[in-house]
């Protein structure tokens, strides 16, 4: 669900560049910056700068907006050096998955053998 005030939400203050996490990529959309709680040696969250509480609130008015977080997720998985090892992207939403910030990401992990089943 699409909040009406986004004041408190944590990555909306990062992409306004309040709390000065230093961002790996920008966009007019979208700003990538390093998880705090890393779980593989490249954690990288990708965040469109508009609130959206999760993927499910992403509509069919969006659809550049998908392309540019996806988008920025390869790009950013190649200026890591991610390419020839390979990466994983994913994203939660909801309880089940873990989701723990209610504001859309994709996690961008890499730099080792990832763990299966996913995560
Ligand atoms: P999820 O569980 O999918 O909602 O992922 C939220 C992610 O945000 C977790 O991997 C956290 O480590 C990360 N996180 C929370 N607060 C911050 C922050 N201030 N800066 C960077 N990453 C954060």
């Amino acid at each position: 669900m699409v909040e009406a005030n986004h004041d408190d939400c944590i990555f909306c203050r990062i992409a306004r560049g309040e709390l000065g996490t230093p961002f790996v990529a920008e966009s007019e959309q979208a700003v990538a910056f390093r998880d705090l709680h890393p779980q593989a040696p490249t954690h990288i969250l990708i965040v469109p700068k508009r609130h959206l509480g999760a993927l499910r609130d992403l509509g069919p008015e969006d659809a550049a907006l998908a392309f540019d977080l996806l988008r920025m997720a390869s790009d950013v998985a190649r200026q890591e050096g991610l390419l020839d090892g390979g990466y994983r992207v994913i994203t939660n939403d909801g309880q089940d998955a873990g989701q723990t910030v209610h504001h859309l990401h994709f996690h961008l992990l890499g730099g080792k053998r990832l763990h299966e089943p996913l995560g």
